[in-house]
C-alpha cells in the first residue's frame, strides 16, 4: 500500500480516495483511522517500512463510526493491544450495538469500496471516550477536536507537530487546488458548517484528510476561507 511522508513521523496511508494514518513518536505509534476491513497485513508491511510493527501500536484514534475508517481497528488492536479512542456519540455504532447506517449508493459501483460495502466492519471495543475537553488522556501531543455533523459524534484530532498537524477525518475533504469543501454525505449540513466554523479558528500547518490528498501548507488559512464563504454575503447582480 502506498505510504507518504507528510511531516517528521508522520504518514498517510492510501492514496487519496480511502486514508488513515501513521504517527510515529517516543512513546510508540499511533494510528488515526484503520481503513476498511483486512488491512491490517498492509498497515503491517507499512509500519516494518519504517522500522515498526503491529506491536508498537499504543494507540487508535477513530474520527468516526464508518467502516472505511473502523475496518481493521480490531484486528490491529487484537495484534497489537493498542488502546481505542472514539466520541462517546460513536460508539455504539463502532461496537456493533447500533448498526451503521447504509453504505452511500455510489460505493457499488466503485470497485475500491467493495469490502468496505460487503464486508461491514468488525465491532471493536472502545477503551476511551474523547472529547474536546478531555484531551488528557491522548497520546503525545494530541488533542480531540469536536467536529460533528458527518456522524453524531464525529472528531478531528490536532497534532502538535511541525506548526500543527490537523487530522480532519470526514469533517471535510481537499479539492485538487487546495479549497476545503464538504464531504458528500453528512447527517446535518448546518452541523458540519459549524464544526468548519470552529476549525477555522484554530492554527495549523498541514491538514490530512481521509478521502483527499492533504494540504501541506498554511493548511488552516484554507478552512478560514470555507467559513468566510459562509458568512459573506452574496455579490449584488447588476441589472
Ligand atoms: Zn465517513
Amino acid at each position: 500500500m502506498r505510504m507518504e511522508l507528510l511531516t517528521d513521523g508522520v504518514y498517510q496511508l492510501g492514496a487519496g480516495m480511502v486514508n488513515s494514518y501513521i504517527i510515529d513518536g517516543d512513546e510508540g505509534v499511533t494510528l488515526v483511522d484503520t481503513l476498511v476491513r483486512g488491512r491490517e497485513g498492509a498497515i503491517a508491511q507499512n509500519l516494518k517500512e519504517i522500522g515498526r510493527s503491529l506491536a508498537d501500536v499504543r494507540a487508535i484514534l477513530l474520527t468516526h463510526s464508518h467502516m472505511d475508517h473502523t475496518g481493521s481497528a480490531s484486528a490491529v488492536k487484537a495484534a497489537s493491544k493498542a488502546r481505542v479512542f472514539a466520541s462517546e456519540a460513536d460508539t455504539p455504532a463502532i461496537q456493533g450495538v447500533e448498526k451503521p447506517p447504509n453504505p452511500p449508493t455510489y460505493w457499488y459501483w466503485r470497485p475500491m469500496f467493495w469490502p468496505a460495502v460487503f464486508f461491514a466492519a468488525p465491532p471493536v471495543e472502545v477503551d476511551h471516550f474523547v472529547t474536546e475537553d478531555a484531551k488528557e488522556v491522548l497520546p503525545g501531543d494530541l488533542r480531540a477536536v469536536d467536529t460533528p455533523g458527518h456522524t453524531p459524534g464525529h472528531t478531528s484530532y490536532l497534532l502538535d507537530r511541525a506548526g500543527g498537524v490537523l487530522f480532519v477525518g470526514d469533517a471535510a475533504v481537499a479539492t485538487k487546488d487546495g479549497r476545503v469543501k464538504r464531504v458528500a454525505f453528512n447527517r446535518s449540513t448546518p452541523e458540519v458548517d459549524g464544526s468548519l466554523r470552529h476549525l477555522a479558528e484554530l492554527e495549523f500547518e498541514i491538514a490530512a484528510f481521509c478521502h483527499s490528498k492533504p494540504i501541506r501548507t498554511q493548511a488552516s488559512g484554507a478552512f478560514r476561507r470555507f467559513a468566510e464563504s459562509l458568512t459573506s454575503p452574496r455579490r449584488p447582480t447588476r441589472t
